[in-house]
């Protein structure tokens, strides 16, 4: 037979810690606290399953969960001494939800249960203070009403309004016993009025009443909100439980707080939360009145007047306080309590482990491992490796005013302040005077380049978190607001409007790329601060993590922050971006508008001298670490001009007809530029494109060998491979240059050859790919675009629909669509190992930087991931993670 009630009080507990999926984490925590001996008002949880049975069975309960309530009731009254519905000595019970997981404030709880017109009576009798004994009733006929009769709270409020108009007082304060006696029967009356019939008298109605409501509540509108945004499963239900009433409001000796066992924002290791005197707990919550502080300390700190509860209660603070040491050592965590002091005497609510920021969760795993609470493993497994984003960038400061212009998507974290500017022209102008810009386009292109780079920031007003934008400012570590759906941009009238709000160039804004906000004017933000207990726990991370992570970096800059933050080689140069800056532009141009073969290679000679001062810097940064190099990979089109006077410019630069340049451009136009001619396919096409780019890694790691006595071990990578017979026909070219270059240098350099597996087709035919390349690495963004066959650039316009109906549980661009994708990554994986045992694997998508991602290439046993710089450290944990989880 099911056991469908468990018990707490007086020492000890039918329930643990460890069955929260059962009691709920309120009534397991309750129970592990009674166990412990503390402090707990006695009471009784009825388990989620009674809710899994309630709506499986159109909203009624198992036979012997009423005996079984009765049962546990009489424990209560044993314990307490005092009886339910009892006239001389009236047991009153709180009656509160508890799921599995904190859902704060979503679902409904009942206080005082228990009054009625004859216990009011003996409340006031009993504690000698009928004023509190009819507030409590007044409170209770109210909230019962409310939440299991469902009439409306304000109909009460008017009701006391029209009392003390009445009275002539303003304040709650100023009514005595006898005004709130008089109140509790003008609510008696109105709910009457309302219900069409009388307020129960009957304790046991009205627990049978509250218990059901709190069942309920788990489908109400809002809980069901909050569980959707919180990925909460809604077959999961709640705990009912059921606890002898304490009280904080019983005058000077009484008390209610909340607190934590150390700072949760800063993590410090000091007491840290409020009280309030005479009041209960919802008096706290609600913010009617002040609370006051828990320690000395933080009020001088605070400089405010009204006592500590330190100063105002010492000895319950001691208890308090020792509650508090005993919890942490107890769970090893800190933990976040509710107590309630009923005439001097200290009473536990609650336990659970506290939300804290990211950077008290980094100083509080360490300084746990410290104090021996926990182990170096556990504190690696404490801190959530999304969260390290908060400190690796510029934040917000918290407590400055911010002036909402519009919202997009948070698409590279970090906050800048700056002046908006349109172009990114302009933006490397004004950068160049020293100013601080924010990059504001509908979308941004790889002409683009420089004036992100110049920016502190981006804003688009399209785009997703793949887009170009989102893609290239993770990549440089400048924050991003991508795709603010309501931004219209008018960059030739120099001005942005949004909600009815205009914004004009050289106004300043600031842009949160964590949370997707664009504010009007400064608002301040926090510096990092990446040493002390952040290295302390990245180092503990990687003792444990067998996944190497490298970056994503086509700049020096790049790879230089990317080793400061612990890269360990290079997983993707898109050699593309080199294409765009300063008078390379013009060249490539120029190659890419020529009629012929020779023009073509005229103008690659012009680019071959600058490709190698990139790759030199880059492998002098990497030295001794591997660094791929990936070929010329998107369409041409996409360097070429598109204004009018663009093309006027190029034609003089290259001593060429205008219209014979446009006529060129029309002729590479393609409909689906993404299924175009890109990738290896201009390889196969133009051969002298990925010679010269071969040319140039050879030339520079030979440099750099002779120059500083390092190793550099090249690694040539191919995109958008589909067949064996495409890869080996460009490793064959890559070949001949290398043994080119080596005759002509007399120095040799040790290279691999190796290929992107971004589409289906390469996944599948892995085994034979895998005869022609030294290493694959997973280009999963286009792998999710042409597996799911959604475009990267455009699919920000639906795909919040797909994750908001739980169609994808989550942006299948942001972390790895496992069971689809994933599936190809792996056979890619298999098949390409089966051929070559020892094969390198790893991945270089966006998806290199997830969290959840980087445990899925951990499982699936890949040698390392690649993502942008500022990622690197999150993937360093999440590595870590994934390793200690087997
Ligand atoms: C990819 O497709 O996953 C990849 C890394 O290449 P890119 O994003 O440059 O297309
Ligand atoms: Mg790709």
């Amino acid at each position: 037979m099911s056991k469908w009630v468990y018990r707490f009080g007086d020492g000890a507990a039918e329930g643990r810690a460890d069955m929260k999926n059962l009691l709920g984490g309120k009534g397991a925590n309750l129970a592990e606290m009674a166990s412990l001996g503390l402090p707990v008002p006695p009471g009784l949880t009825i388990t989620t399953e009674v809710c899994t049975y309630y709506y499986a069975n159109g909203r009624t309960y198992p036979d012997t969960l009423e005996s079984e309530v009765n049962q546990a009731v009489a424990a209560i009254e044993k314990s307490v001494g005092a009886r339910f519905g009892d006239e001389e000595n009236p047991l009153l019970v709180s009656v509160r939800s508890g799921a599995r997981v904190s859902m704060p404030g979503m679902m409904d709880t009942v206080l005082n249960l228990g009054l009625n017109d004859k216990t009011v009576e003996a409340l006031a009798k009993q504690s000698d203070n009928a004023r509190f004994a009819w507030d409590s009733y007044r409170r209770f006929i109210q909230m019962y009403s409310d939440v299991v009769l469902g009439v409306d709270h304000y109909h009460f409020e008017e009701l006391i309004e029209l009392h003390k108009e009445e009275k002539g007082v303003d304040l709650d304060t100023e009514l005595d016993a006898e005004d709130w006696r008089q109140i509790a029967e003008g609510f008696k009356a109105k709910a009457q009025e309302e219900l069409g019939y009388p307020f129960p008298q009957d304790v046991k109605e009205q627990l049978w009443g509250a218990i059901g409501a709190v069942f309920s509540s788990w489908h109400i509108e809002r809980a069901k909100v909050y569980r959707k945004l919180n990925n909460i499963p809604e077959d999961w239900g709640t705990a009912v439980n059921v606890q002898a009433m304490v009280f904080g409001n019983m005058g000077e000796t009484s008390a209610t707080g909340v607190a934590f066992t150390r700072n949760p924002s800063t993590g410090d290791k000091e007491y840290y939360g409020e009280y309030l005197i005479d009041a209960q707990g919802e008096d706290v919550v609600a913010g009617i009145r002040t609370p006051q502080y828990l320690t000395k300390m933080a009020r001088e700190e605070a400089g405010a007047t009204a006592p500590s509860m330190e100063e105002s209660m010492p000895a319950v603070f001691g208890q308090l306080a020792d509650v508090f040491d005993k919890l942490e050592r107890h769970y090893c965590d800190m933990q976040d309590i509710e107590f309630t002091v009923q005439h001097g005497k200290l009473w536990m609510l609650q336990t659970r482990s506290g939300k804290r920021t990211a950077k008290a969760a980094l100083k509080i795993a360490v300084d746990m491992a410290a104090e021996g609470l926990i182990d170096e493993k556990t504190a690696v497994l404490r801190v959530e490796p999304g969260a390290l984003d908060q400190l690796l960038h510029p934040t917000l400061d918290p407590d400055a005013p911010r002036d909402i212009f519009t919202r997009g998507l948070p698409a590279s974290p970090g906050a800048a302040s700056g002046i908006v500017v349109f172009d990114a022209d302009t933006a490397e102008e004004m950068a160049k005077e020293g100013k601080a810009v924010i990059l504001c386009r509908v979308e941004t292109s790889p002409e683009d380049i420089h004036g992100m780079h110049a920016a502190k920031g981006i804003l688009t007003a399209r785009g997703g978190m793949t887009s170009h934008a989102a893609v290239v400012a993770r990549g440089m570590g400048r924050p991003c607001v991508s795709g603010a759906g309501q931004l219209r941009i008018d960059a030739k009238n120099g001005v942005m409007s949004a909600t009815g709000r205009e914004v004009k160039a050289g106004d300043t804004i600031t842009i949160d790329g964590a949370s997707g906000e664009v504010m009007v004017g400064e608002v301040k933000t926090l510096q990092p601060e990446l040493a002390g207990d952040f290295a302390t726990l990245m180092k503990w991370a990687d003792t444990y993590r067998k996944l190497k992570v490298r970056t994503n970096a086509d700049t020096p800059h790049d790879t230089q922050t990317a080793r400061e933050f612990g890269a360990e080689g290079i997983g993707l140069c898109r050699t593309e971006h080199m294409f765009f800056e300063g008078e390379r532009i013009v060249a490539v141009r120029e190659m890419i508008l020529a009629d012929d073969l020779e023009g073509r290679k005229s103008a690659l000679a012009k680019l071959l001298p600058m490709q190698r001062s990139d790759f030199e810097e880059i492998f002098k940064i990497m030295r001794g670490l591997p660094v791929t190099i990936r070929l010329l990979d998107p369409p041409l089109h996409e360097f070429l001009p598109r204004e009018e006077d663009e093309f006027e410019d190029v034609a003089k630069s290259i001593g060429a007809d205008v219209e014979h340049l446009k006529r060129r451009a029309a002729e590479l136009h393609e409909f689906n530029p993404m299924l175009g001619h890109r990738g290896c396919r201009l390889g196969i096409t133009y051969p002298e494109i990925y010679e010269m780019q071969a040319r140039a890694i050879f030339e520079a790691a030979i440099t750099v060998e002779q120059k500083t006595g390092d190793t550099v071990v090249p690694e040539i990578m191919i995109p958008l491979v589909a067949t064996r017979k495409e890869l080996e026909t460009l490793r064959a070219y890559v070949e001949t240059v290398a043994e080119e270059v080596f005759t002509e240098t007399g120095h040799r350099v040790e290279y691999l050859v190796g290929t992107m597996i971004e589409l289906p087709r390469a996944a599948i035919c892995a085994d034979r790919i895998a005869v022609a390349a030294d290493f694959f690495s997973f280009g999963t963004n286009d792998l999710t675009q042409t597996t799911i066959g959604i475009s990267r650039d455009d699919a920000g316009r639906f795909l919040d629909q797909y994750v908001k109906q739980d169609i994808f549980a989550q942006d299948p661009f942001v972390s790895i669509d496992q069971e689809g994708v994933g599936e190809l990554v792996k056979m890619g994986a298999e098949r390409g190992r089966s051929t070559k045992p020892d094969l390198k694997l790893g991945i270089c998508g966006e998806h290199g930087g997830d969290p959840a991602s980087v445990e899925f290439c951990h499982r699936t046993g890949l040698d390392y991931v690649s993502c942008s710089p500022y990622r690197v450290p999150i993937a360093r944990l999440a590595a870590a993670q994934a390793a200690l989880k087997g």
